[in-house]
Parts: structure tokens; sequence; C-alpha cells
């Protein structure tokens, strides 16, 4: 998706700290040990086990034991008839970053500073504890500096390089020897994984792959434009992820499920993984045609007010509108739906992204409405569950690590109501969290979004986006 940010406006760059190589979070986690009693336990490994009424300790911001021995002292939490699932994992977001009105030297303080509590706290109230940001700069950087560090509650973050052609967005890559050395100037920053744009030309793109290769970083992205007649080609060795389906509409010329299938056999046959992000989509085509839900819509008070204003009163989708673009993102949509049928037939990796900072799409709500469309077409709950925890933690390398429920795996959970494997919408009964083994419970996680509601609608007039812009 293009231009949800910040336009031609510069990014401004103020705070350098690179080279931050490990997206670990330090433990800050409580000293008590903490004990979830009689809890049913869905680990997500690979079969799905479900221990009931388990017994389940957490020490040192890791799983020490499941039905293993208790600890004399720690802090209780009761879980009976409670289901704890793994920490929720969204591959693909986008996060705003500090920025001038005007271009100005990089000593001087940005116009507009987004707080970084405020960003992360729709995702922790979430049960999401980490992101793949998909278009890092040097801030997120920052940004995850002071999650690791503990001043601030936020997400495990991968931060992935975007590298365009053309005038594009990120950084540029025009040639084939660019294309290398901006992976090899990514890498040597801290970052993890190379987004893929559409501008790239051919030759470039393959560089960049096969850069990204040897330097051990994944690559994820768009389909380059210039494949639109030839979407077989893009698919090389070690283009590992496609960052939307939509990027297979853009080529597609019948929308039906033999082409759906056809697209998925070319991802099948490359090994490349795909995340459908299917709740981007059906927010642009639903805005293209009218902003009415959007302006309903609960979840966009936790958004920074200057987003809000932009999506509600400079909404790039809906000015654009007109019948042909209308019935064409309703094309889309509904094609999506078989591509992610198709994907399942031939067991191509589906994982769950949300493309979160595209108009209407909340941080962390949005998860839930993606394992909710997910479902919708065609996954089981537990396909719904494993593309956005065992999945996603398997693509990012970080397996070892989380997305599944084991002893010495970190402790992130979502401790839930209610059972997801019979309804995929009881991941939003939260009764509460435990990222990095610290424990939120729903009344603190619900503080934390009222209080941020309040704040961004108290400085609302502030960040009217149309005033600011024309500055
Ligand atoms: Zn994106």
């Amino acid at each position: 998706m293009k231009n949800y940010f910040l336009g031609k406006h510069l990014v401004f760059v103020y705070i350098l700290i690179i080279g931050l190589n490990c997206y670990s979070q330090k433990s800050n986690q409580q000293s008590l040990p903490i004990v979830i009693k009689n809890v049913n336990i869905i680990t997500m490994t690979s079969p799905n086990k479900i221990i009931e009424n388990a017994n389940l300790v957490v020490e040192n911001g890791r799983i020490k034991s499941i039905n293993g021995d208790l600890p004399k002292k720690a802090k209780i939490i009761n879980g009976k008839k409670k289901w704890l699932i793994p920490g929720l994992i969204d591959i693909h977001v986008h996060l705003p970053t500090d920025f001038s009105l005007n271009p100005k030297i990089t000593t001087q303080k940005p116009d507009i500073i987004f707080d970084v509590q405020d960003l992360m706290t729709p995702f922790i109230a979430n049960g999401v504890t980490t992101i793949l940001n998909l278009n890092a700069n040097i801030q997120s950087f920052y940004q995850r500096k002071q999650i690791e560090n503990g001043k601030i509650t936020g997400p495990r973050m991968a931060l992935a390089a975007l590298i365009d052609g053309g005038n594009g967005s990120g950084k540029k890559a025009n040639t084939p020897e660019e294309g290398k050395q901006t992976v090899r100037i990514a890498k040597d920053d801290g970052y993890e994984f190379i987004k893929l744009y559409s501008g790239l030309n051919i030759e470039t793109y393959k560089a960049i792959i096969d850069e990204a290769n040897k330097q051990g970083m994944k690559t994820v992205g768009h389909i380059p434009n210039v494949f639109q007649n030839e979407i077989e080609k893009a698919f090389i060795p070690h283009f590992n992820l496609v960052a939307h389906a939509e990027e297979f509409s853009k080529s597609a010329k019948k929308f039906d499920y033999q082409e759906a299938l056809n697209f998925a056999k070319i991802a099948k046959e490359n090994n490349t993984w795909v995340s459908p992000t299917l709740t981007a989509m059906d927010w642009i085509a639903n805005q293209t045609s009218s902003l009415t839900r959007l302006k309903a819509s609960k979840t966009i008070q936790f958004t920074h007010p200057l987003l809000q204003s932009k999506w509600l009163n400079a909404n790039s989708y809906n000015k654009k509108s007109s019948p042909e673009r209308i019935a064409y993102f309703n094309q889309l949509a509904a094609f999506q739906i078989l591509l992610v049928k198709a994907f399942k037939e031939l067991n191509v990796p589906i994982l769950a992204g949300t493309d979160a900072g595209v108009s209407g799409v909340v941080s962390g709500f949005s998860l839930h409405d993606e394992l909710e469309l997910l479902v919708h077409a065609g996954l089981s709950p537990e396909e719904a569950l494993s593309s956005a925890t065992r999945l996603n933690a398997i693509w990012l390398g970080m397996d070892n690590k989380i997305g599944t429920i084991e002893e010495n795996k970190l402790a992130d959970f979502v401790l839930l109501d209610e059972n997801p494997m019979v309804k995929i919408e009881n991941t939003r009964k939260i009764n509460g969290i435990i990222i990095n083994g610290a424990w939120f419970d729903k009344n603190s996680l619900d503080k934390m979004l009222l209080d941020l509601s309040t704040k961004n609608t108290k400085s609302r007039d502030e960040f009217d986006w149309n005033t600011l812009m024309n500055k």
C-alpha cells in the first residue's frame, strides 16, 4: 500500500541510534514467579496440543514449567475455565515516526512527535506481543530500544528496510550494484529484513534478493510492477514472502478460482509464503465507496489524532473514488478470498499480517479483524491462530523463543475468557496478557486504552491534517 503516512513531507531524523541487532527484550519482568493455575493451554505446537487444567510457571521472563513443581512464593493468576494462547504476532505493520512540516536541519526538533508508548499501547492491549515493521527507519531503532530497555511497554519488534526503485519511497536502488550496496548498508545498520517495493526494475530486484540471501536476511514484498505480465518470473529463490494477496491480483485476468490456484502454485513451487492482509483490502474497498464505516469505527480513537484526521479528512482512497474504482476494489476484495482458499488447498503457508497504518487499519485491533477474515475465507480457527503465532514465528526466525507455549520459551501469552478454537472472535475476549514475563490484567489494559483515547481526543484540534499540511 502506498502513501499512507506523510507524503512528501520529510521524515525527520533527530535521534541516531544504530546497530541494535537484537530484537529480544531485556528482562523487565516482575521479580516474583507467576503461576497461572488450572488453565487450558492451547500450545499451538505442530500438531497442536491442548493441555487442560494445567499449572504454568513463569520465571525470569520464560516458561519454567507446565504441570511441574510450583514455587513457594509466586503471583497466582486464576486460569480456571480460561484459555491461554501464545502472544499474537502481526507480520506486517507500519508505525509513524517524527517529522517536520518543512525540511529542517537535523539538529532541530521535529514539528510532529509521536509518543512511543501511545503507538505501542494498542498492540499490547490486543495481545499482540511481536510485530514486523515493514517500513522501518532510523527512528524505529529508537522506538525498539525504548521497549527493550523497559521504558516503554510494547511488542518485540523486527525491522525491515524498504528498498524501492525510481523515485519511490524508502531507500532507492535503480541498478544491481546500488541494490546490493543498499542491502549491505541495511544489514550494517541493524535491519533484519528487506522489504522489496513496487518500483524496482528486474535486475535490481534480483540483485537485492541475491545479496539479502548472502547477508542472511529474508526478503518480503510487493511484486514489482514490471512483472505484471510475467508474474512467475518474480518468483526466484529467496523471495520469501508476498506482503499482500493483492500482489497477485495485479496480474489477474479472470479473477476466478482456477487463476487463484495458478498463483498459489507459483508461490508453492518457489517456497514463497504469503501474508494476505485481508483487512487492509477490506478497508480500502470499503473506503473507496464510502467513509460511513470509518466514521463509525470504534477503534480509530486509539490512533494518533493526526492520522485520524488524515483518514477522515484527506482520505486518498475516497477522494479518488469512481464507480470503476469501487467495482475494481470490490473485485480485488472478493478475489483475495479465493486466493486464500487456493493457498490453503496447495499448503502455501499463510501468515497473519494487517498492514496496520493503512487508513482504517488500527494497530492491534486489526489482527483480530484479520483472524476473522481468514476464517471467513476458509481457514479453521486453529489454522488462523497458527498463522498469527507459530507460522509467523518460524518465518521471523524466532520460533526457538516465541510462537508456541512450551517450556523454556519466552513468556508472551494472551489469557482468554472463551475458547478461540470454537469461535475465532473469542481472541478478542482478553482477560489479561503476559509480555516478557510481566502480567497485565484486563483492567490495566482497559485503563491504558482509555487514557490513550482521552489524550487523543483532547489534542484533536492541534492535529488537523489539512491545516498542518497547508502550513
Ligand atoms: Zn504495508
